[in-house]
C-alpha cells in the first residue's frame, strides 16, 4: 500500500531561534495518524533540525538541491552534502524555484538522476498555472511536466519518487482546489503512470496535493481515493495548524 505523507515546507522562513522555537513545537504535538511527516527547514538550520528531531518521527527534508556531484557552483547544495548530515529527501521543482530560479523540466530531470545516485528520495513537484486551467490545459501541462522530467526513469526507481501536483494558483493564495478538482488531477496522474509503467508504479506512487491546504480544508482534500496526503506551505509554520493536518487522515 502506497504511503501517506504529510510535508511542511518552510521555504524562506524562520531565522535559527525562530526554528528552535518551531522544533519544539513541533516535539509537543501528538500525531494520531499514520502519515510520514517531514518538515523543510532553510539550508542554514537543516542540520540543526535533524539533530533536534533526532529519535522522533519527524523526518527533516531539504528544500532543493543542485544537480552536480560537486564544484564550481558558488550558492549551492549536493544531494552528497545532504546525505552526510543524514538528510534522506529533498524537494524538488517547486514552482517558486521553476519561477523565480528558471528551474526547467530538463535541469529537474538531472537533479531527480542526482538523487538517485545518491540514495535520496525526492518529493517531485509540479502543476499548472491559472491561465492554463482557464484554458481547460491543465492534464496537457501536468502530463508534459512528468513526462519531460521522470518518463527517462527505469520503473524501479519510482520506489524513491514521491510526487506532489500544486496547482500554482493554489499556492500561498488562500485559493485551494477543490477536491473533486484535485481528485481529477490525481486520478490522471495516475493513469499517466499506469500508461507508462503499469499498476505497480501507479497504484504505489504517492501523489500528494499542495495549495493552501489548511486544518478547515485538509480533511476533505485527503478523504479523496488518489490523494495521499499533502505539500503544505503556510500552515506548517504553525506546529498546532500543521498537526492538525498531519490528523485529518
Ligand atoms: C507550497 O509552497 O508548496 C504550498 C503548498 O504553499 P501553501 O500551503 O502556503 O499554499
Amino acid at each position: 500500500m502506497r504511503k501517506h505523507i504529510v510535508a511542511g515546507n518552510w521555504k524562506m522562513n524562520n531565522n535559527h531561534s525562530e526554528t528552535h522555537q518551531l522544533l519544539s513545537d513541533l516535539k509537543q504535538q501528538t500525531k494520531s495518524s499514520n502519515a510520514e511527516v517531514m518538515v523543510a527547514p532553510t539550508y542554514v538550520n537543516l542540520q540543526y533540525a535533524v539533530s533536534e528531531l533526532g529519535g522522533t518521527d519527524i523526518e527533516v527534508i531539504a528544500q532543493n538541491m543542485h544537480f552536480a556531484d560537486n564544484g564550481a557552483y558558488t550558492g549551492e547544495v549536493s544531494a552528497n552534502m545532504l546525505n552526510s548530515i543524514g538528510v534522506k529527501t529533498v524537494i524538488l521543482g517547486h514552482s517558486e524555484r521553476r519561477a523565480y530560479f528558471n528551474e526547467t523540466d530538463e535541469s529537474l530531470a538531472k537533479k531527480v538522476d542526482q538523487t538517485l545516485a545518491n540514495g535520496l528520495r525526492s518529493i517531485f513537484c509540479f502543476g499548472e498555472e491559472l491561465a492554463d486551467r482557464k484554458a481547460g490545459n491543465q492534464e496537457a501541462v501536468v502530463e508534459s511536466q512528468i513526462k519531460n522530467a521522470l518518463f527517462h526513469l527505469e520503473a524501479s526507481a519510482w520506489q524513491h519518487i514521491v510526487l506532489a501536483y500544486e496547482p500554482v494558483w493554489a499556492i500561498g493564495t488562500g485559493e485551494t482546489a477543490t477536491p473533486e478538482q484535485a481528485q481529477d488531477m490525481h486520478a490522471f496522474i495516475r493513469k499517466t503512470l499506469r500508461d507508462k509503467y503499469g499498476d505497480e508504479v501507479a497504484e504505489n506512487t504517492t501523489i500528494l496535493y499542495g495549495g493552501s491546504v489548511k486544518p478547515n480544508n485538509a480533511k476533505e482534500i485527503f478523504g479523496k481515493p488518489d490523494v495521499d496526503g499533502g505539500l503544505i506551505g503556510g500552515a506548517s509554520l504553525k506546529a498546532e495548524d500543521f498537526f492538525a493536518i498531519v490528523n485529518a487522515f
